[in-house]
């Protein structure tokens, strides 16, 4: 019986493309010190998830996030493109953008 060499090409696995995630999620902008002041001062200004208490639920905001994403053509770095979301909040927002 043939022994499968660790390295034998696996067709059915997608092969990674190094670059195109690393552009798909900002990663650069993400890291970069004007943004995460920026962040901060929003998370300050409003630490509530903008989503949950519109329908009422008061639930601490973890993620700050583009209303137009910039990969639409939104703000980077302007307050008033940002709100502020809880997880589940920004992950359903994220889902939906796709
Ligand atoms: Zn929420």
């Amino acid at each position: 019986m043939p022994t499968i060499k660790k390295r034998t090409k696996r067709p059915w696995i997608p092969e990674k493309k190094p670059h195109e995630g690393y552009r798909h999620h900002n990663t650069k902008f993400y890291q970069s010190t004007a943004w995460r002041k920026l962040r901060e001062e929003k998370l300050r200004k409003n630490p509530i998830c903008e989503q949950c208490i519109r329908i009422g639920l008061i639930i601490p905001a973890q993620v700050v996030d583009h209303i137009v994403p910039i990969n639409k053509g939104g703000a980077a770095l302007d307050i008033d493109n940002l709100q502020s979301l809880c997880n589940p909040c920004h992950n359903r927002k994220s889902a939906m953008d796709k």
